[in-house]
């Protein structure tokens, strides 16, 4: 390899939705990009998630950054010139008991003051989207018909062929050094001895952004946490919609478009911190009960396939974008499990601030040196 070729404007580290969507808009902004991803793309937590997109959340920021994910998404076929599976088939999150409906209705009545189409429907509502589900204890949910999911794999890959136009994709490549001088990014060096040199270096490296960052001493408040998750034999679809139980043993899952498999996940109480990345037959087990326990007819569905990724969790379930304190070193990251439907929109954002110097519009809630009080409650 050239060393042409090893230099250019940006480094990005990490293959996953986010570093390939900030190469893929720093492209477009015209900057030449190397990407460094140390296994294969994919391979985080990008390629282990189920592919969910929603825009409800809970504060005014979150909600944007998601609309405007949404609207990249929607128009991803045409702009990465394949397609990704996208679907418009909606959230619904479950309110079991009249804490969680208050809870859905002050959410619902922030989401709609900026414009998002949803509304909390009654269990007739729920029944006819959810033929069969079970009622008991049911109030109603708050539905966003306008929710979706995608391919995540679709994506990565149509984002990197885009880098590739004009700069590179390397895979299997292990940043092991990030080189600075005089408080300054300079280069990064890789496990196989390869020097890369730009004076920006973007820290996409996900549930190990933390130690991508140590690599310039500084400490991140990015910590990884397990989670699993299943896929069932195809079936005819009968529900569009991600299904969102938020009781402490509830789970989420919805029917992939096309085929109709179920695909789904459960948050585990305790969390398990860490990046253990193993397997249990509680999970496939639970799993099962709870969705059979919500639409009795999923009781005799089989499981084909279990796996689990990582969370990367902040302490307020905010993402990080920001410049650190060493100048040219960027994170972005720290997406809390929402890295996939929020990925287009945050990774826009981080490459208009890298180019342009300044956000399109006011992040200072996604600042590194914030103090991390707070929660995302749609978390
Ligand atoms: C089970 C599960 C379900 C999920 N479901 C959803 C969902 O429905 N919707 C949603 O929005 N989000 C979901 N998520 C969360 C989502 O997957 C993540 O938030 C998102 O993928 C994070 O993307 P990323 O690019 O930051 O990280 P990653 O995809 O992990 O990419 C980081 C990459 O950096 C590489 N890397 C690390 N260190 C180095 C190094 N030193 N040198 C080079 N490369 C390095 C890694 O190999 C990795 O490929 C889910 C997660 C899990 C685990």
């Amino acid at each position: 390899m050239s060393s042409a070729e090893r230099t250019s404007d940006v480094i990005v580290i990490g293959g996953g939705i986010i570093g390939c969507a900030t190469g893929y808009y720093l492209a477009k902004k015209g900057l030449k990009v190397n990407l460094l991803e140390r296994d294969y793309l994919t391979s985080g937590s990008t390629g282990r998630c189920i592919g969910g997109i929603r825009q409800q959340f809970s504060t005014p920021l979150s909600i944007r950054v998601a609309m405007e994910s949404m609207k990249k998404f929607a128009a991803m076929n045409d702009e990465l010139g394949q397609a990704v599976e996208f679907h418009q088939g909606g959230y619904l999150f479950l309110a079991h008991s009249e804490e969680k409906k208050q809870t859905y209705l002050k959410l619902i009545e922030i989401q709609r003051k900026m414009g998002l189409d949803v509304e909390f429907i009654d269990v007739g509502e729920v029944e006819k989207l959810v033929p069969g589900i079970d009622t008991e204890d049911l109030l109603g949910g708050a539905y966003c018909a306008s929710d979706a999911q995608a391919n995540p794999f679709l994506i990565v890959d149509g984002y990197a062929r885009k880098i590739k136009e004009k700069g590179h994709v390397f895979t299997h490549k292990e940043v092991t050094r990030i080189n600075v001088e005089n408080g300054k990014i300079v280069s990064v060096s890789t496990r196989d001895n390869e020097d890369f040199h730009a004076p920006i270096v973007v820290n996409a490296a996900g549930p190990f952004a933390r130690d991508v960052a140590q690599m310039v001493n500084i400490d991140i408040p990015v910590y990884p946490e397990r989670h699993e998750a299943m896929i069932t034999e195809q079936m005819e679809r009968f529900f569009d919609m991600m299904i969102v139980d938020y009781r402490p043993d509830g789970c989420y899952f919805n029917q992939k478009w096309p085929h109709g498999s179920i695909i789904g996940c459960y948050t585990p109480i305790p969390n398990v911190p860490g990046y253990d990345l193993g397997t249990s037959f509680e999970f496939a087990k639970e799993m099962g009960r709870r969705m059979g326990r919500l639409i009795p007819r999923l009781s005799d569905t089989k499981i084909i396939r279990q796996w689990s990724g990582s969370y990367e969790m902040t302490p307020d379930g905010n993402p990080i974008l920001d410049e650190s304190d060493v100048a040219g070193f960027w994170i972005v990251g720290g997406m809390c499990g929402h890295g996939f439907m929020l990925g287009p929109e945050i990774a826009w954002l981080a490459a208009e601030y890298i180019a342009e110097g300044k956000p399109p519009y006011d992040i200072t809630e996604f600042a590194l040196h914030r103090d991390f009080v707070g929660k995302e409650v749609m978390k």
